[in-house]
């Protein structure tokens, strides 16, 4: 097919980016998505419907050369069901692994690599339980479909107990204890049909309220060491997920030898990959990511264009990052377009999603051929955006 049509399941500002990434590589989307005003809707073919109904599942993917997705709470079985009729990639499996918590960290944990320490809750005597084993401060957390921050509460003192499990104790819970982490980094790595693997340089990320706001990229002060225990751990999780697209994997860099390191029960050989390493993994995306958006200006190949040359079994591009980058969430509200793009080196996304409280309506980058520079755009767009 010299023209291939890509299906991908929600319509996001994910979605929208990988459109924009691939109609330059004659690429055409088809997207699924029940909201009506979703991003990619305003750029392909969009059908407004549910993801668990067969008969849509049908209509949606007639004519499709692969199928993907841009969020990772599709159902499984609406996965295979499609995998039966044509390529799905990343696989039914990795979502699998995605969208509970506990199955992702006991899948970290069975590679050899470090994460928190973590605990089934399913009732209050389990969570009394759970924090005498792991201790205070710890994160109690929904297993499934928790993101940005929602459906997670920490506990600092035994009496938070009582109150986290009246808001969270309607869901399965699992119980983190909390990394004491110097700093938050990304690694996003693909993988094609064919085995090429490639990976992005270090992230480093900053959150509040549990939201993304600043990515920098290549994260600073990363030694060669510490880049290529990212990349083992990226390649281990790639592997045994006989993984197709762009995976993201969000880690917490601590000093080593304040923190246990939590491995697996046959992980004796393979947890060298972490026990000189201070990364501890918190969880993974099977898609492009929000800490990867830098790359669309920042790097050689964007991680939207990489994913959609892995799911096609195309080469993959140079991952190098050109210069030095900052990306920040437009979150909640929008600025001035003209303020933004008098600033050098600045590179504007809109989303095209109407602004409302804790909303990721968009994103900017910012490129410099320097790190001192490209400190002195970000203060001054922050500046501008407050
Ligand atoms: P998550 O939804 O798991 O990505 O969590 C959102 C944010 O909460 C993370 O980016 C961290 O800043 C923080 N966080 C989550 N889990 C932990 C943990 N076990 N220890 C410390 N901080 C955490």
């Amino acid at each position: 097919m010299v023209y291939p049509t890509i299906g991908i399941l929600g319509a996001g500002q994910l979605g929208r980016m990988l459109a924009l990434a691939g109609y330059p590589l004659g690429l055409r989307f088809r997207f699924l998505d029940p909201a009506l005003d979703a991003p990619a809707g305003h750029l392909a073919e969009h059908i407004h419907a549910g993801y668990e109904d067969t008969a849509t599942l049908e209509r949606f993917s007639a004519g499709l050369d692969a199928v993907t997705y841009e969020f990772e709470n599709v159902s499984v079985a609406a996965a295979h069901f499609l995998s039966e009729r044509l390529p799905v990639y990343p696989p039914p499996a990795a979502l699998e692994a995605a969208q509970d918590r506990l199955v992702e960290k006991t899948f970290f944990r069975n590679l050899g690599v470090a994460t928190a320490p973590f605990a089934i809750v399913d009732s209050q005597a389990d969570l009394e339980a759970a924090i005498l084993q792991i201790g205070l401060p710890a994160m109690l957390k929904t297993r499934r479909l928790g993101y940005d921050g929602k459906g997670q509460i920490i506990l600092r003192e035994s009496a938070d107990a009582a109150t986290a499990w009246a808001a969270l104790g309607d869901a399965p819970l699992i119980l983190e204890g909390f990394v004491p982490f110097e700093r938050e980094l990304s690694i996003l790595a693909a993988r094609s049909r064919n085995g090429e693997i490639a990976c992005f340089p270090l992230i480093e990320n900053h959150h509040r309220d549990g939201i993304l706001r600043l990515s920098l990229a290549p994260a600073p002060d990363i030694t060669p060491a510490l880049q290529s225990a990212a990349e083992h751990i990226a390649l281990r999780a790639l592997a045994a997920l006989d993984y197709v697209g762009v995976l993201a994997i969000e880690l917490f860099q601590v000093m080593s030898n304040e923190f246990q390191v939590t491995t697996g029960p046959n992980s004796s050989d393979l947890s060298l990959v972490t026990r000189h390493s201070s990364l501890v993994v918190n969880e993974m995306a099977p898609r492009v990511h929000n800490s990867g958006h830098w790359t669309i200006e920042g790097a050689e190949t964007s991680q939207f264009e990489q994913h959609l040359r892995a799911v096609l079994g195309l080469p993959l591009g140079a991952t190098a990052a050109r210069g030095f980058s900052a990306m920040v969430n437009l979150i909640g509200a929008l600025p001035d377009p003209a303020v933004v793009l008098a600033i050098s080196g600045a590179h504007l996304h809109l989303y095209g999603k109407q602004p409302r409280a804790g909303r990721k309506l968009g994103h900017i980058t910012l490129r410099a051929e320097h790190e001192d520079l490209l400190r002195a755009r970000l203060e001054q767009l922050q500046r501008m955006i407050q």
